[in-house]
């Protein structure tokens, strides 16, 4: 049998088992033409027509010509649908006209508009006016095939048709469109036809069957035009779907006040409410309620016009629900009272929609709960946990002429606040005014952390998404705007600058990282609180409990089974009440050298640092000991019950140091003035600093190898970790603390220190006779060699945990500011790496390495606990790669706990009942 191109809208089931599968018909049949038959089989009222497929464009495509057979199969249904309606196609005794839409799989801008009112010819418009004896309508609607096929088939601007139709209606003084008379409407019909002659230099065609071949031509056309390409680029839709070619039988809402058109929703898409939402125009055709052509009625005024119609349309976009299980997109039309529905399909909806719909439809039983949680997407909570500007609020200043600029959307969420060109002053104005700051820079580097934590959000006019500001003002949440390279920023001036409008340092803007939009003067946000947002906490506490039932995994024994849990990166009491908050179930980091630069601590740090003798060094010490063993014990408080670990010291001890470029500055200045007060002091200082300079302090004396080199300072955080442990004991407080050693690279390492800590952490608890406590000594897997030599590390290591950052930048031999300043934008976008290896984990490399070290070091020891606590510990991706390999949980910043818990259970999901780990 020939191949078949065309099918009608009753022809579903042989479209199904063509295709072998729903989702196979709507690649075939597009969305639109698949849902149109849906419908049809579903016993909904749907104007009989027929759809061409999406092979057919194919075809075209590569040829240039309809395949063939297609045509004839076209007007062959063209005769069903005759046959269906009782009228004929260019017949001006009764004339079937038809609309010609394209329609994709996914719905997507760039394909043809749609043309209705196909067939109507000069013959065929006579024919229907005596059939309708009504003039006006006629010719309304052969003006309008003439407007549609002219703009869309044939190419012709717009203009070409609005303006001659604006001038008549001035001419005549009308206001609306409705106020055009059938006289009027004629005297169009003529315009527009002498338009196309004028622009085409040929006739609008006459011959109905010309106009509906030259119509689908263009839908196929329309597939290859410069906006669909380039959305298919943007949003990688493979090029070879394809788009089908609807022709559906013409119902005509432009009738008279029993008929009309119109749009709705069966739920609210912006928030969610399960109430129909939409509005509808009578006397209207197509898509005039889109374009606002006159104000559109709720559509719950239909009740009352129409009550019939209106709940037959509620019992059909009900049942549509209920068969799609999901909230649909409709449109319909009434034509002389009776309900035609055009189309139905997913609707698009807000991150609050999307969870409320998801929590509400698995409360109604219409899906399950691991349904609702998958159909939340990590990226919905995101957005709903940052502050949000008020759309009214910035449509209105849009329209003021407040838009300043735009950039790339970096770090989602609102913020307002006044400017501030450098990171010191953005924290001064911060910390001293008490002001709202949105530090605005060219671009950030790392000593301009302080300035960005302390703002409200980030600008810069350099950089992508990949940049310094970018990453750091995602891990602290902080709504960023990057590269909005229409501005230029005087630092100098202290002031910023796009085509001729100003903001001044100190001026106020807003800035929208969810958009990539920034503008001048305050909008209103929207705060989001956690608490506040039940449905969004229903669906992570479903998600938690989907991963934490057991056989999620298969794994070897003593392998976790269940999903991911999430833990939280905190360094502070304050952090760890969030991250609780946020539903976190231990701390994986707490960076214990934060607490080193407080104010008050830094010069007994930096005395303890430039001891000369053991002795010396101890005391510096002893009066750090309160200060850490009270960190600690607030740190416990807050995460009573759960895992706390805790990193000990691991960056270099120059950064505890005075800068030395400015020290020496200092000195240069004290000598030319010849003062000598101070310059002694000053210049031991500096001698001291250059002594300990390195020409690569990251891969120099730090983590372990410091503590090894002077173990005092590790024997006295572990003194005060198990001191504040044993204090919250004793006040019946259950504490779990867990202490990491940092860049292990050979056991030998832990073998030097690890007994030093154990044997303190033990005589501790003597001391303060406590006889049971959970705690455990573990590293991090930070350095390649560690990771292949897991098995041996895990003779010591009761726990490993990844440090990605550090393990990624020496696998892959980058570091990573440099990384990211010169050269990963240029990768990326080169495809030299798919995407920034800092953000998703590269699992070719990184991600083997951990494997390896998972499996080896179960070997060794079989309960091994293993986390992440890189910034990957809270990108989706990532966390898949976690839960593939056998993590048993994820750490990331407190704020990104909700997303990895929704991401954890995406993964468990997706991977549970499979085997993930062969057995090896
Ligand atoms: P889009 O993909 O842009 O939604 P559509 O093909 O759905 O385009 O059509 C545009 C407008 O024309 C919609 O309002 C639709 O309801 C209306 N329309 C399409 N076909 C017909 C028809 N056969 N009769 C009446 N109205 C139609
Ligand atoms: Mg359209
Ligand atoms: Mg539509």
């Amino acid at each position: 049998m020939a191949k078949k191109w065309v099918y009608l809208f009753d022809e579903v089931a042989e479209a199904e088992s063509y295709a072998g599968s729903w989702d196979g018909v709507r690649a075939l049949l597009g969305g639109k033409g698949s849902g149109l038959a849906d419908m049809t089989r579903a016993g909904v009222p749907v104007p009989p027509g027929f759809t061409v497929t999406t092979e057919a464009c194919n075809q075209f495509s590569a040829s240039g010509k309809f395949p063939e057979g297609m045509w004839a199969q076209e007007l062959a249904a063209l005769q069903e649908v005759e046959k269906r309606t009782g009228k004929k196609f260019g017949d001006p005794a009764n004339p079937l006209l038809v609309s010609c839409r394209s329609g994709a799989k996914f719905s997507m801008p760039g394909m043809m508009d749609t043309v209705l009112n196909i067939s109507l010819t000069d013959k065929t418009a006579e024919g229907m006016i005596e059939l309708t004896g009504n003039p006006r309508f006629v010719y309304d609607s052969y003006r309008r095939l003439i407007e549609m096929f002219g703009t869309v088939v044939l190419g012709i601007a717009d203009e070409a048709f609005e303006e001659p139709l604006k001038e008549y209606k001035e001419k005549n003084g009308y206001k609306l469109d409705t106020e055009m008379t059938a006289e009027d409407w004629k005297a169009m019909v003529e315009t527009f036809k002498a338009v196309v002659k004028k622009e085409k230099g040929f006739d609008f065609p006459q011959d109905p069957l010309k106009q509906l071949e030259l119509a689908t031509e263009a839908v196929f056309k329309s597939w290859n035009g410069k906006r669909a390409i380039d959305y298919r680029r943007a949003t990688n839709i493979p090029d070879d779907l394809g788009t089908a070619v609807n022709i559906v039988t013409m119902v005509f809402g432009n009738m008279g006040d029993d008929s009309g058109t119109g749009v709705a929703f069966t739920r609210n898409p912006s928030t969610g409410d399960k109430k129909m939402m939409g509005d509808y125009l009578l006397n209207a055709q197509g898509e005039d309620v889109v374009a606002g052509i006159r104000n559109a009625n709720p559509i719950e005024n239909m009740v009352k016009k129409m009550p019939e119609v209106y709940y037959q349309f509620m019992d059909i976009t009900d049942k549509l629900e209920q068969h799609y299980k999901e909230m649909q997109d409709v449109e319909f039309t009434i034509e002389r009272g009776k309900l035609w529905m055009l189309q139905t399909r997913n609707g698009k909806r807000t991150a609050k929609a999307a969870v409320k719909i998801a929590v509400d439809m698995a409360d109604e039983g219409l899906i399950s709960k691991e349904e609702a949680v998958l159909r939340v997407t990590p990226d919905n909570v995101d957005t709903l946990l940052h502050p949000q500007f008020d759309e009214k609020a910035k449509k209105a200043a849009e329209k003021a002429g407040a838009f300043f600029a735009r950039g790339v959307n970096a770090s989602p969420g609102a913020a307002v606040g006044q400017a501030y060109f450098d990171a010191n002053t953005a924290e001064k104005m911060a910390k001293e005014k008490k002001q709202a700051v949105i530090m605005v820079r060219p671009f950030t580097k790392p000593d301009d952390v302080h300035g960005m934590i302390a703002s409200k959000g980030v600008l810069t006019s350099e950089g992508g998404a990949t940049s310094h500001a970018a990453v750091v003002a995602r891990q602290f949440g902080i709504p960023c705007v990057v590269g909005a390279s229409s501005i230029t920023i005087d630092l100098e001036k202290r002031v910023m600058e796009v085509n001729g409008k100003a903001v001044k340092e100190g001026e106020w803007i807003s800035v929208d990282g969810t958009t990539g939009e920034v503008f001048i003067g305050q909008i209103k946000t929207i705060e989001p609180k956690i608490e506040e947002q039940s449905e969004l906490l229903t669906i992570l506490n479903w998600a938690d409990e989907i991963c934490a039932r057991d056989g999620m995994r298969n794994a070897p024994p003593k392998w976790p089974t269940r999903g991911l849990q999430v833990w939280a990166n905190a360094d502070y009491p304050k952090d760890a009440r969030r991250a609780r908050s946020y539903g976190a179930v231990g701390i994986g980091l707490c960076r214990t050298e934060h607490m080193f630069f407080e104010t008050e601590r830094l010069p007994i740090v930096q005395r303890m640092i430039l001891a000369k003798t053991s002795e010396e060094r101890t005391e510096a010490l002893n009066e750090l000991l309160p200060y850490q063993r009270k960190d600690f014990d607030g740190l416990f408080e807050a995460m009573e019950g759960y895992p706390v670990i805790i990193r000990l010291i691991d960056p270099p001890l120059h950064e505890f140091m005075p800068d030395e470029e400015k020290l020496f500055e200092e000195v240069v200045t004290l000598r030319v003035k010849g003062e000598t007060e101070g310059l002694k002091e000053k210049e031991d200082l500096l001698t001291a600093i250059r002594s300990m300079h390195e020409s690569n302090p990251m891969m120099g004396l730090r983590g372990v190898r410091l503590s090894i080199a002077m173990p005092e300072i590790v024997e006295m955080q572990v003194r005060a970790i198990f001191e504040a442990a044993a204090d919250c004991t004793l006040r019946k407080i259950v504490v779990k603390p867990e202490v990491m050693i940092p860049l292990t690279g050979t056991v030998k390492e832990l073998e030097w220190i690890q007994p030093r800590l154990v044997r303190i952490a033990a005589a501790v608890l003597k001391e303060k006779g406590i006889k049971k406590l959970d705690y455990k000594f573990g590293t991090m897997i930070e350095i390649p060699r560690a990771a292949v030599t897991a098995a041996e590390i895990a003779k010591l290591a009761e726990f490993f945990s990844f440090g990605t950052n550090d393990l990624t930048q020496m696998t892959f031999g980058y570091s990573r500011d440099d990384a990211e300043r010169n050269f990963l934008v240029t990768y990326v976008e080169q495809k030299i790496l798919p995407k920034n290896p800092f953000q998703t984990l590269d699992r070719d490399g990184v991600g083997k390495l951990m494997e390896w070290a998972i499996t080896e070091g179960r070997k060794t020891r079989p309960e091994l606990e293993v986390g992440i606590c890189g910034e990957h510990g809270g990108d989706p991706e990532s966390i898949e790669w976690c839960h593939i390999i056998g993590n048993n949980y994820v750490s990331c910043s407190p704020f990104r706990v909700p997303i990895a818990r929704l991401a954890a259970a995406h993964v468990a999901l997706k991977y549970s009942g499979k085997a993930i780990v062969e057995d090896k």
